[in-house]
């Protein structure tokens, strides 16, 4: 069968979509998959490639669980071969969401990033900036962000933290070797990244956790991979402390017993990520009140979020537990199915969402 890619959908830049969905991670695809089956005519676009998010990430990582309601295909390669228990690495979540787009024909402009939405419900204009860094502009009654909660590095706010030498993702590493490694962060993302990295470099761990704490991560981490027998070798580790510079690829260190200074090949700086803020509060003139049930805005009816970016959402307002559970995922999608279904009604075709839902 002659494959397809997932961005050779032409547009009609004229055409009013019923929906736009921004933002083609897991989530994002999935909201594509079930609105198009309700007939309602959709666009995703998406600021780089499927998924880019997990991108980020090393390939060979395991997700926590089976993602079950991203793959709304029962015939999805992995789970067909490994059941709904498996947790798939990056790679195969990444390769599985590319052939769920190109199986079901999603419609998704993929190197298209939303820049600006005008206009109100029933007649949004979003701006929206190619790969080439030029604007167009597309119509839609509604919108659904789907951008994901991970999107941007979190930042120390410290000199040099922008500088080419450092890096905010830990990604692949196998060719790294004889380097001066610094690693901020006391998070699993350091734990790994140390383990694999501490036999062939130099490496200077610093963290504001205490002693007890990072031993305890390490032996989660090393739990979890299996890699019980594995020591840090070449790994020195300042405990209760914070790097308050790295200009020049030397970070100053303030320790318990004043300041040390190291000079690096490479920082990690590891403090976790968090949503395209900028946009998100912008276009929300800030008020991030939802309707419950929906998760449509309040402050711009017909602008809906799904996913990541909603459970970041429920998070900032303390709710996660009692709207989403963890492993309840599905729900964004029931959700949002449930809020077109009203709102276009009888023109849309309900379909049966092929979900667990009762964990
Ligand atoms: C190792 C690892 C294990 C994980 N395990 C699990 C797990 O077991 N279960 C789980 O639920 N989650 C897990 N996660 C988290 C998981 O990655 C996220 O929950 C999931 O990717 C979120 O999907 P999303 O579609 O909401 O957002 P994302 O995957 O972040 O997708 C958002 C997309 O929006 C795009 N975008 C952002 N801004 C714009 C814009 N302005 N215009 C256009 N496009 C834009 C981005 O480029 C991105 O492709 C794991 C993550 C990692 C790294």
């Amino acid at each position: 069968m002659k494959r397809k890619s997932a961005n050779q959908t032409t547009v009609d830049n004229k055409t009013q979509y019923d929906v736009i969905v921004v933002g083609c991670g897991g989530w994002g695809l999935a909201v594509l998959k079930v609105l198009t089956d309700m007939g309602l005519r959709v666009l995703g676009i998406e600021r780089k490639e499927i998924c880019n998010n997990l991108r980020h990430y090393m390939k060979h990582m395991m997700m926590h669980s089976y993602l079950s309601y991203m793959v709304l295909d029962p015939e999805d390669a992995i789970l067909a071969r490994e059941g709904n228990e498996y947790h798939p690495q990056i790679d195969e979540l990444i390769q599985s969401y590319s052939d769920f787009a190109v199986k079901f024909d999603l419609p998704i402009k993929t190197h298209h990033e939303l820049v600006d939405i005008e206009g109100a419900k029933g007649d949004f204009v979003l701006a929206v900036r190619d790969g080439e860094g030029r604007t167009s502009r597309l119509m839609a009654k509604r919108v659904v962000l789907a951008t994901g909660s991970y999107d941007q590095p979190n930042l120390a706010g410290i000199p040099g933290e922008l500088n080419g030498s450092v890096q905010h993702y830990f990604q692949e590493w196998e060719h790294i070797s004889d380097q001066r490694i610094l690693f901020m962060g006391g998070g699993f993302s350091s734990a790994d990244g140390i383990v694999a990295l501490c036999p062939r470099n130099t490496i200077l761990w610093v963290v504001r956790k205490s002693s007890d704490a990072v031993e305890d991560m390490l032996h989660l981490q090393k739990t979890k991979w299996g890699q019980h027998d594995a020591r840090l070798v070449n790994t020195e580790i300042l405990t209760e402390s914070q790097v308050i510079s790295l200009e020049n690829n030397t970070a100053v260190v303030q320790t318990p017993d004043g300041q040390k200074t190291w000079d690096f090949d490479l920082c990690y700086m590891l403090f976790g990520h968090r949503p395209d803020q900028d946009i998100y509060t912008r276009l929300l003139n800030g008020n991030l009140d939802f309707v419950e049930e929906t998760f449509e805005s309040c402050q711009r009816p017909g602008l809906y979020l799904v996913g990541a970016l909603a459970k970041k959402h429920l998070e900032h307002i303390g709710l996660t537990h009692n709207l989403c559970p963890d492993n309840e995922g599905e729900r964004y999608i029931e959700r949002i199915q449930t809020a077109m279904q009203k709102e276009f009604g009888r023109n849309c075709q309900q379909i049966n969402l092929p979900l667990t839902t009762d964990h």
